[in-house]
């Protein structure tokens, strides 16, 4: 839900401008830094946030940076087009004169004058205007709550590593509202707030949510680490959670102590947002995760089983997979050197197998939706004609680009695949450490070694492809090399299946809907008919993206812009089009009224499979991968 920006007219500085002594940690400009910050945060309900920041300086040409390439987001995506004000000025108030090339819209060139020693910026931001790649790094405010990540507010000097520029923050919040971050406070006056002082790294690693209706329910600490769950909404209906899902959150940690053993971290924070007003975020951090569900989620059942549910598992075992242990391209000492992404088919596709893995542990989800998601993956896959031509890797190596939806043939041109496609490889490489093992050795060992936190490694212990095969070796001899290249760099038209014989199932087509589907079919509002028709229909009855070449509804002429206005004769309903899709058996095809740019008409597509879900069936006489995968390690 993106609001209207409002009008900054009539808006008066709340306070006048008081710029506080600088700290130089060293004479030399090119040595660490302190910084000061100080976020006024009191106009969120504008969609405003105002920062004052100062820094030390050389006289000469001084490069700033706004933060382009924020972690979490993969891809140079930094929200610059929304800063309402950018003034420099010297530290006795004198205006100093910036610009910027269309090439670098993010670098800020200012030319410093003789005898000045420290500037002063004034940067205004607007807020709540995410797009799909920004909605994670963005800022939110509502009358009620708001939502702050730093890297919208801040920015910081070219030349040195963000971590090693220090930043004394201070954030002043609307009166009486509460806070949570994983940033550890100084001092907390009426609503001034002084954080403990950090690295620049850390500080936009470490985003805050705020608002009139938080609450903090402590997790259970004696089985790992401690734990904290702080969830913000308009009012307390909103934030209502369920007993069994906080009793699921603390057995999520248990399971995760006993997966990885140890922690990069000394307290987690789940920070979470529930609200119509803010887009679905989900960001990773390595003391924390920022994430946002409608209104009401964690007390849905339906929104548990779906997306909701998942969510927070997800993001938690990125502070191990992707915050800790990060490919090495992705690595970087600032936010402006690019990133590289081909292996985020770990960082994203094993931290999607290990969130599923924790969150079924922990009971949040069950194992029969599971089986059938993972039965949904393979079916995606099968579709994805566009396999035919691209790559994994390169979904990966163009992860941003494909963030948002092809609104049409997406199936050609692929998605971010490197999620679910690369939570399917985690699957079968589990599959085949436990077969070739006879049982004695699982991922589990892999993730015990390879996540082991080295405290002189913290924050960040990159690894190399190499690194990622010799760890895997240690559990299980195999030609792992020879392996990611055919599944992951390789051009391959269909995923190999076969190690979903060894996992105890072959798959069937099953004309009964699976529970799974019925409950993402409500919190979706569509029909999935993907594996009859190669199509998932809305409750409007427009076709939704997943539209499959050489499919029925494809061969019958349909466009993607269709829209289904009349089924067999009747106005189009989901029920119908249903009913319609199991009488093709009898009927031999559909009668569909079509209507597609201004003009209506009828389209016969002829079909007689009726209801068809691809299934995972159990093969009783091998052992049951899945079910010795999913089980819980802790009581
Ligand atoms: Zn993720």
């Amino acid at each position: 839900v993106r609001l209207p920006s409002p009008s900054v007219c009539g808006y008066k500085r709340i306070q006048p401008l008081v710029f506080l002594a600088v700290v130089f940690a060293s004479a030399n400009a090119s040595a660490a830094v302190t910084m000061r910050a100080e976020i006024d945060a009191r106009d969120l309900a504008k969609s405003l946030l105002h920062a004052k920041i100062s820094m030390p300086v050389s006289p000469g040409s001084v490069e700033l940076w706004y933060p382009k390439w924020v972690p979490g987001v993969h891809g140079p995506v930094g929200p610059v087009r929304n800063i309402g004000e950018f003034k420099v000025t010297s530290a006795d108030g004198k205006p100093i004169k910036w610009s910027r090339e269309s090439h670098e819209t993010s670098r800020f060139v200012c030319e410093v004058p003789a005898g000045v020693r420290e500037i002063a910026i004034e940067l205004d931001y607007i807020c709540n205007q995410p797009t799909e790649n920004t909605n994670g790094v963005d800022s939110y405010g509502t009358p009620t709550l708001g939502v702050i990540n730093w890297n919208t507010c801040l920015v910081y000097p070219g030349g040195l590593p963000v971590r090693d520029i220090t930043v004394d923050l201070t954030l002043i919040l609307p009166d009486s509202w509460k806070y949570a971050t994983a940033l550890k406070t100084a001092s907390h006056d009426a609503n001034h707030v002084t954080f403990a002082p950090r690295d620049f790294e850390s500080i936009v690693d470490s985003p805050l949510i705020c608002g009139s209706h938080m609450t903090t329910i402590p997790l259970d600490k004696q089985t790992f680490k401690p734990a904290f769950l702080h969830v913000v909404g308009p009012d307390s209906a909103a934030t209502e959670i369920k007993p069994e899902l906080i009793q699921g959150y603390t057995r999520l940690f248990a399971e995760a102590g006993a997966l990885f053993g140890g922690a990069p971290f000394e307290t987690y924070h789940f920070l979470v947002v529930c609200s119509d007003d803010i887009p679905n975020i989900g960001l990773e951090h390595l003391e924390s995760s920022l994430n946002a569900v409608d209104a009401k989620a964690l007390a849905d059942d339906d929104k548990i089983a779906s997306w909701s549910g998942y969510l927070l598992p997800h993001e938690m075992a990125h502070a191990w997979c992707g915050k800790y242990r990060r490919p090495d391209h992705m690595t970087k000492p600032d936010y402006h050197t690019p990133l590289g992404l081909n292996m985020l088919w770990v960082y994203e596709g094993l931290d999607q197998h290990l969130g599923e893995v924790l969150c079924v542990r922990a009971g949040i989800w069950n194992l029969e939706d599971t089986r059938a998601r993972h039965a949904f993956d393979i079916s995606i896959s099968r579709n994805t004609v566009g396999r035919e031509w691209r790559s994994l890797e390169d979904t990966a190596v163009v992860a941003w680009e494909l963030r948002a939806r092809s609104r049409f043939w997406n199936t050609m041109r692929r998605a971010q695949d490197y999620y679910r496609e690369g939570a399917l490889l985690w699957l079968e490489i589990d599959a085949i450490i436990r077969t070739q093992s006879a049982g004695q050795k699982s991922l589990d060992d892999f993730c015990r070694n390879f996540f082991a936190v080295d405290p002189a490694k913290l924050p960040i212990a990159p690894f190399t492809l190499d690194e990622l095969c010799a760890s895997l070796n240690g559990v299980l001899e195999h030609d792992w090399k020879s392996f990611f290249t055919q599944r992951v760099s390789d051009v391959q038209a269909a995923y190999p299946l076969d190690f979903v014989e060894s996992l105890g199932y072959h798959l069937e087509y099953t004309p009964k809907l699976p529970a799974y589907h019925k409950i993402e079919e409500k919190v979706g509002k569509y029909i999935n008919a993907l594996d009859s028709l190669g199509v998932s229909i809305g409750e409007d009855g427009y076709l939704r993206s997943t539209y499959t070449p050489g499919m029925p509804l494809a061969n019958a002429g349909l466009s993607p812009r269709s829209k289904i206005a009349g089924v067999n004769g009747r106005t189009f309903s989901s029920d119908r089009m249903r009913e319609a899709i199991r009488e093709s058996v009898q009927k031999g095809g559909l009668e569909l009224l079509v209507f597609d740019a201004e003009a209506y008409r009828t389209v016969q597509v002829p079909y007689r499979d009726g209801e068809r879900y691809l299934s995972l069936v159990r093969d009783k006489d091998k052992p049951d991968l899945l079910e010795s995968i999913y089980a819980p390690r802790t009581k």
